[in-house]
């Protein structure tokens, strides 16, 4: 599972803390690889989300991600879950239809 957040607030509490974290995406969520992730990621959840916050960032712009240096940027923590440690800590339910970004 790769996320990728702004300040770290979601991230955080999914790798530590809360007894169990749920978390349900839907079907446009799934990829391929951690490259297809990535790349996802960067160069379309990310700038439609950037221009949903009004952020002014290059990539409201261009649709595409420039790795921007801008106080607005929304792209700072990159976290790849492989699994969970705690049995039954975790759970993802992947829903049939086409949920956010
Ligand atoms: S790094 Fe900057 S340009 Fe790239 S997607 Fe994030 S906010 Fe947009």
């Amino acid at each position: 599972m790769v996320n990728l957040d702004g300040t770290g607030n979601r991230v955080a509490a999914m790798i530590f803390g809360p007894k169990k974290v749920i978390v349900v995406a839907g079907k446009n969520k799934i990829v391929k690889d951690l490259d297809e992730a990535y790349n996802r990621v960067r160069n379309y959840a990310s700038p439609i989300n950037a221009k949903r916050l009004n952020r002014r960032t290059p990539c409201c712009e261009t649709g595409y991600c420039l790795d921007c240096n801008s106080s607005d940027r929304i792209c700072n923590h990159y976290v790849v879950t492989y699994r969970q440690n705690v049995k039954g800590r975790g759970m993802v339910i992947i829903v049939k239809e086409d949920l956010g970004y």
